[in-house]
C-alpha cells in the first residue's frame, strides 16, 4: 500500500508528474515513490553523474512494469530500467520514470539442465543466480566483479564481462533470447531470427528495418567497428556482418537479441533472459608471473594468452604495495611475489582434469623462462591459495577507492581495449598522458583481452572536467592508432555516448540513431544515451555541480581525518582537518560513498542487515550515505539532515559496523548515525523509550537494587502491553532481567599496584549477565593472571557508580554524556595503561567503543594509549597464547560441538577468530562459525515494538534457521549481550539451549573432570 503524496511532493511535482504518480497508484500494484529523497536516493549511479529522476516504481510483477510503460507512453515521460544501478558511465541516471526491478522482479523462471540453458527475471543478481545453479553443477560464466550486486537485466543492458571473459566471452556470447517490450505494448521474444516467424507485425517490421540498415552500412560496419574481443560501444549492428574474431552466434545466425544486449535500455525493457549456461570447472591452477617491469609485464601478455588460460589479471606495484601494507593481506601476497616485481599477472588455468591444468602450468613456466624470465613464475595449485590471492586483488582496488580528499579515481577511460600486441605501447602512453597532466592512474584487470582498468585521480569539483576531457582526448588518439575499442567493458551512458560518433564515424552514428528511431519511435526509452547524447563534460549532469556546497555544521565527533586535500602529481595528503569542509570533514566522509553497491550484496559479511530484509535502496548504506550528502548540500531543502525523511531513512540502520569494515570506500554508518541522532535530539527531543535506554547506566544501580519491582514487567500480568502502549517495548520480549548480585559490588580484585590484568565489567554483564563476568575472572585467575576488576578513579565525582563505556547515550545522540562516561573510563584505566596493563572486556559493542569511537570524542591521549590497550577477552587470551604464554588447562566439555555467533562489532574488528582459536583450546571440541550477518537485536532496537518485526526477519535469514538445528551435543556461543537475548527469543524450539558468552565456556571446560 502507497502512503500518500506529501504536501511537499505534492508542491514540487509538475501537474503531469503528479498525474504520472497517481495512475502509477491506481494502476499498478507497485512501490511508487516520488518523495523528493527517494528521487534523490535514484539520481545517481556508480559514475560521476547524478540526474534526479521524475520518480521511481518498484514493480511488482512484469505486468506493472507493462503498465508503466503505457502510461508513461501516453504521458510522454522517459522511462528508465534499473538494477543494481552499479553502471559507472551514467546510463542508469536520467531524468526519467526509473523503473527498479531489483526488488520483486528476481525469479529464476524456467532451467533446463539438458539444455544448459536457464531463464530468469532481469531483477536478479548475478551470485544469486548462480548460488542456485551451483548444486546442478553448472555457473553462469560471465563473473564481473560486481556479481554481488548487479543484476542479469543490468548485465545484458551493459553487455557486461567478467575477468574469464577470454574463456566464456561477454554477456553478447551468453543471451540466447530477451523477452522484451516496446514502449508502445509490443511484447516479442528476440532471439535468432529463424525462431521470431510468428512475431508480431510490428516486430517483423522492425527486423526488416534493421536488416536494412545493416545491409546498407555492411561496407562501414567492416570500415569502422574494431576487431577487438572487448568492444561494448554502439549498438551491435555488427550481428548481421561479425567483425570479431569471437563469433555471436555458433552457427552464425543472426541473433536479435543481441541487439539488446549493451543497448542500455534504450530499444526497449527486458522482461526475461534466456542464458547459456557452463559446467563449473572440476580443476583450476593458478601462476604467477613476476615482471621487473609493468613494460614486460604488458609485453608478454600477448604470449601468455596464446597457451589458453581462463583469466589473466594484473597487479601493478601500487596494488601490491597497498596489499603488502595491509596485514591481513601481507602474508597472501608475499606468498605470490619473488622479490619486488613491479607488476605481476595472475595466470588461470581452468577445466575438468587436474592433471591437464598443472600441464598448462608447466607449459607457463616453460613460456617464461623463453621470454627470458626464468624463475619468475610462483605456482598455486591449491584452490585456498588461489581463492585468497583473488581476494587481494580485489581488495586491493577496494583500497585504492577509499582514497580521502576531492581528488578521486574517475572512471571514463577506465576500459579501453587494444590489442594485445600494443598493449604495452599504449599504457606506457597513456601514464605520460596522466603524468603530462598532473595526475596518475593505477593499473589492473583484463591483461587477456587488452582491458586494463586505470582511473586517472582527478577533482570533479575544480579542474577535473577539463582534464577529463584533454585526457580522453589523448586516449582516445591512441586508442584509435592501436585500432582497439574506446568502451570496451563499461558502456556509453553519459561519459561516452558523445565518443560513439568518435569510433563508428558519422555515417553509422547515424544508422544507430535510425536503430533507435525503429525500436522507439518515441524517443522515451532512456533518452540521451548512445545516440543524440549531451557531452561528457557537462558539468551541470554532475554529482558535483558547479553551484554544489556543503551547509556549514559542526560535528559532534572527529571527521578531521576525511577533511584533506589530495595532490596525485605529489603522491601527498594534506594534515587532517585541511580540507575546507564547512561539516568539518562529515561531508566528506558522507561524500566518500561512489555508489558502488556493494551493500547490496547477500554473502557471509555483515553489511547491510537492514537492506538484506527490506532490499530498500532507502535503507541501504548507499540510501543512506547518498541522502545525507543530499541533505548536507542542501538538495533536500531546508533542515534536512533533521527532517522525517532522514529520520525514516537512519531508523533501520542497526549500527553494526558493517560497512566500516565492507565498503569498499569505509563508510561507517554507525558513526554518521551518531551525528545525526545528536542533531535529531537537539532540535526534536527523545521519546521518553529513548531517553530510558540511553541513561540506563545512572539509574541502573537502582534498578539492581530494587530488582524484583523492575522485573515485574516481565511477570506481571499485562505489564508488557502497557510498556509497549507507553514506552514503545515490544510486548512480544521480554526485556533484560535486572540482578542484584552486580559483578563490580562483589568481585574479588587484586590491588591495582599488583595487577597484571584489568577486567573491564560493562553495564549490561555487571546488571543483567554477571556470571559472564565471574566466568571471566575465575578463567584469568585459572591462567595465572593477577586481576584487578576495573571501578571508578579515586576523584570521579560518582565513585560509586560502575564504569560504562557510554554506549546507550551514544546510539541515542547524547554524545556529551557519552563524553563524560568516557573520560570516567579513561580516567579510572590510564594508571594501568601507563604501566602497559592490559584493560580486557567482555561486551564486544562496549569494549570495542574504547577502540573506535573514544578516538573520536576528543578525549586526547590517554584514550590513544588506551585503545592500544583494550582487548576483547577472547582477543586477550588469544594474544597470550601466540606469546607462548597462555597457561590454562581444560577438560573436554560434555558437548563435542560449539557453534559460534559473531557479534557484528568483532566482526568489524576482525575479532572474531580469536573466540574460534580460544574454543578451539579446548579438548575434542569441534568449532562451527555461523555465517551470520546481524541477529537483528543490536543493542535495543530489536526490543522496540516498532522494529520488533525488522528484528525478527534479520535473525531469520541465517542466524535463527542455524540455531534450530543445534541439538543437545552443541554448546551455542554468543558474546553479545542482545545477540544471546535475540537467540532465546527466537530459537523457541524445546529444550534448545541458551546461547552463552565464550568466558562461560572456558569456565566449564575448567570444572569438568
Ligand atoms: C567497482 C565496480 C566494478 C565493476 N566491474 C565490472 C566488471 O568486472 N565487468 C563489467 O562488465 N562491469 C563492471 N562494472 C559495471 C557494472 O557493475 C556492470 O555493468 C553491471 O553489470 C551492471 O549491472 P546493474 O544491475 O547494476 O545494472 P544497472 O546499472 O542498474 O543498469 C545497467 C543498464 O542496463 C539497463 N537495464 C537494466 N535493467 C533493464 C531492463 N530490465 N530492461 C532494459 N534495460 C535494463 C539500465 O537502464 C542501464 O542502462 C563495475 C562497476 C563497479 C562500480
Ligand atoms: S556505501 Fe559503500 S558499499 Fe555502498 S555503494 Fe557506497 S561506497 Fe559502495
Ligand atoms: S551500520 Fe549496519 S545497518 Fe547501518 S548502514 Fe552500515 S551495514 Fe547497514
Amino acid at each position: 500500500m502507497n502512503a500518500p503524496l506529501s504536501s511537499q511532493a505534492q508542491a514540487e511535482l509538475n501537474p503531469l508528474h503528479l498525474e504520472l504518480a497517481a495512475r502509477l497508484r491506481r494502476e499498478t500494484q507497485g512501490e511508487v515513490l516520488f518523495e523528493r529523497g527517494a528521487r534523490g536516493r535514484y539520481s545517481t549511479d556508480a559514475s560521476i553523474y547524478q540526474i534526479e529522476p521524475v520518480g521511481v516504481l518498484i514493480p511488482r510483477t512484469s505486468a506493472d512494469a507493462s503498465t508503466a510503460l503505457n502510461v508513461c507512453r501516453e504521458l510522454s515521460v522517459p522511462v528508465l530500467a534499473r538494477g543494481g544501478g552499479t553502471s559507472q558511465c551514467g546510463q542508469t541516471v536520467g531524468a526519467a520514470l526509473v523503473i527498479d526491478n531489483s526488488k520483486y522482479l528476481n525469479r529464476v523462471l524456467d532451467f533446463d539442465l539438458a539444455a544448459m540453458t536457464v531463464t530468469v527475471e532481469p531483477g536478479i543478481v548475478l551470485d544469486h543466480l548462480n548460488a542456485w545453479l551451483k548444486p546442478h553443477g553448472v555457473w553462469f560464466p560471465v563473473d564481473v566483479s560486481t556479481s554481488a550486486q548487479c543484476t542479469l537485466g543490468g548485465m545484458a543492458g551493459n553487455n557486461s564481462c567478467g575477468s574469464r571473459s577470454i574463456a566464456y566471452g561477454n554477456m553478447v556470447h551468453n543471451v540466447l533470447s530477451i523477452d522484451a517490450l516496446l514502449l508502445d505494448g509490443t511484447a516479442a521474444t528476440f532471439a535468432e531470427t529463424s525462431r521470431m516467424g510468428d512475431a508480431p507485425p510490428r516486430i517483423r517490421a522492425l527486423m526488416e528495418t534493421l536488416q536494412d540498415i545493416a545491409a546498407r552500412e555492411r561496407a562501414e560496419i567492416e570500415r569502422m567497428v574494431p576487431n577487438v574481443l572487448r568492444r561494448v560501444g554502439g549498438y551491435n549492428l555488427d550481428i548481421f556482418h561479425p567483425q570479431s574474431s569471437r563469433p555471436y552466434t555458433a552457427d552464425g545466425q543472426v541473433n536479435l537479441a543481441h541487439m539488446l544486449v549493451g543497448s542500455e535500455g534504450t530499444l526497449a525493457y527486458t522482461r526475461s533472459i534466456t542464458l547459456k549456461l557452463s559446467p563449473l570447472p572440476a580443476a583450476k591452477a593458478l601462476g604467477v608471473v613476476n615482471f621487473p617491469t609493468f613494460y614486460q609485464a604488458m609485453d608478454s601478455a600477448r604470449h601468455i594468452v596464446a597457451l589458453g588460460p581462463c583469466a589473466v589479471e594484473l597487479v601493478d606495484k601500487t596494488m601490491i604495495d597497498l596489499a603488502r601494507s595491509n596485514p591481513a593481506f601481507r602474508p597472501v601476497i608475499e606468498k605470490a611475489l619473488i622479490g619486488e616485481p613491479e607488476a605481476i599477472l595472475l595466470v588461470e588455468f581452468a577445466g575438468e582434469s587436474q592433471d591437464e591444468q598443472l600441464a598448462s602450468l608447466a607449459k607457463l613456466v616453460e613460456l617464461m623462462g623463453d621470454l627470458g624470465l626464468p624463475g619468475s613464475v610462483v605456482e598455486m595449485p591449491e584452490a585456498a591459495a588461489q581463492k585468497a590471492l583473488w581476494d587481494v586483488r580485489k581488495a586491493g582496488l577496494n583500497i585504492m577507492m577509499s582514497m580521502r580528499g576531492d581528488g578521486k579515481p574517475v572512471s571514463f577511460i577506465e576500459d579501453c581495449a587494444v590489442p594485445l600486441e600494443h598493449l604495452a605501447e599504449y599504457t606506457s602512453q597513456l601514464t605520460d598522458v596522466f603524468s603530462k597532466h598532473g595526475t596518475k592512474g593505477t593499473w589492473y584487470a583484463h591483461a587477456s583481452v587488452g582491458t586494463l582498468h586505470v582511473r586517472p585521480i582527478l577533482d570533479m569539483r575544480r579542474d577535473g572536467a577539463a582534464k577529463m576531457r584533454a585526457i580522453a582526448e589523448e586516449a582516445g588518439e591512441l586508442v584509435r592508432r592501436y585500432k582497439g575499442a574506446f568502451s570496451g567493458e563499461h558502456g556509453d551512458g553519459l561519459v561516452r555516448s558523445e565518443w560513439v560518433a568518435w569510433q563508428f564515424g558519422p555515417q553509422l552514428t547515424r544508422a544507430f540513431e535510425a536503430i533507435k528511431d525503429a525500436f522507439d519511435p518515441d524517443r522515451l526509452m532512456n533518452p540521451g544515451k548512445i545516440v543524440r547524447s549531451t557531452k561528457m563534460d557537462d558539468r551541470t549532469l554532475f554529482r558535483f555541480k558547479p553551484d554544489y556546497r556543503v551547509i556549514p555544521l559542526t560535528p559532534v565527533l572527529d571527521w578531521s581525518a576525511w577533511n584533506v586535500n589530495n595532490d596525485p602529481a605529489s603522491d601527498t595528503v594534506s594534515d587532517a582537518g585541511t580540507g575546507g569542509d564547512p561539516a568539518q570533514g562529515l561531508a566528506k566522509a558522507v561524500e566518500m560513498c561512489n555508489n558502488n553497491g556493494h551493500c547490496r550484496k547477500f554473502d557471509a559479511g555483515t553489511m547491510c542487515p537492514s537492506y538484506r530484509v527490506t532490499r530498500d535502496e532507502q535503507h541501504l548504506t548507499r540510501g543512506r550515505a547518498n541522502t545525507l550528502r543530499l541533505a548536507l548540500s542542501g538538495q533536500l531543502g531546508q533542515d534536512a539532515f533533521t527532517s522525517d525523511e532522514m529520520r525514516a531513512t537512519m531508523d533501520l540502520c542497526v549500527s553494526c559496523k558493517g560497512c566500516k569494515r565492507d565498503c569498499p570506500t569505509g563508510i561507517d554508518m554507525a558513526r554518521m548515525k551518531i551525528e545525526f541522532m545528536s542533531q535529531w535530539r537537539q532540535k526534536r527531543g527523545l521519546a521518553l523509550k529513548d531517553k530510558l535506554i540511553a541513561t540506563l547506566p545512572r539509574w541502573a544501580p537502582w534498578a539492581a537494587r530494587f530488582s524484583f519491582l523492575f522485573n515485574l514487567r516481565n511477570t506481571l500480568p499485562g505489564a508488557a502491553w502497557l510498556s509497549e502502549r507507553l514506552l514503545g517495548f515490544s510486548s512480544k520480549r521480554t526485556l533484560p532481567t535486572w540482578r542484584n548480585d552486580v559483578f563490580t559490588d562483589r568481585a574479588a580484585s587484586v590491588d591495582a599496584e599488583t595487577a597484571d590484568v584489568v577486567l573491564f565489567a560493562d553495564t549490561f554483564n555487571n546488571y543483567f549477565e554477571s556470571e559472564n563476568a565471574r566466568a571471566a575472572l575465575a578463567v584469568l585467575q585459572a591462567a595465572g593472571y593477577r586481576v584487578h576488576v576495573a571501578r571508578p578513579a579515586t576523584d570521579d565525582a560518582e565513585p560509586n557508580r560502575p564504569l560504562c563505556c557510554g554506549r546507550t547515550y551514544l546510539s541515542a545522540g547524547m554524545v556529551d554524556h557519552a563524553k563524560a562516561e568516557a573520560r570516567r573510563v579513561v580516567n579510572a584505566l590510564q594508571p594501568f595503561v601507563a604501566r602497559g596493563v592490559p584493560i580486557v572486556g567482555l561486551e564486544p559493542s562496549c569494549l570495542l567503543s574504547l577502540r573506535d569511537e573514544f578516538l573520536v570524542m576528543g578525549l586526547g591521549d590517554d584514550a590513544q594509549a588506551l585503545s592500544q590497550q583494550a582487548y576483547l577477552f577472547e582477543e586477550f587470551l588469544a594474544s597470550e597464547l601466540k606469546a607462548g604464554r597462555l597457561d590454562l588447562k581444560l577438560n573436554p566439555l560434555p558437548q563435542k560441538h560449539a557453534l559460534l555467533h559473531g557479534h557484528c562489532h568483532q566482526k568489524a574488528f576482525d575479532a572474531v577468530k580469536p573466540v574460534q582459536q580460544i574454543l578451539a583450546l579446548i579438548p575434542e571440541l569441534k568449532v562451527e562459525l555461523i555465517e551470520s550477518s546481524c541477529c537483528g537485536m543490536a543493542g535495543s532496537f530489536g526490543y522496540e515494538a516498532s522494529h520488533y518485526e525488522t528484528s525478527m526477519k534479520m535473525a531469520e535469514l541465517s542466524l535463527l534457521p542455524a540455531v534450530r538445528k543445534a541439538d543437545a551435543d552443541t554448546v551455542l556461543v554468543a558474546d553479545g549481550t542482545s545477540c544471546r537475548h535475540q537467540i532465546a527469543d527466537g530459537s523457541q524450539k524445546e529444550g534448545c539451549l541458551p546461547a552463552v558468552h565464550v568466558a562461560c565456556v572456558l569456565q566449564r571446560a575448567l570444572i569438568v573432570s
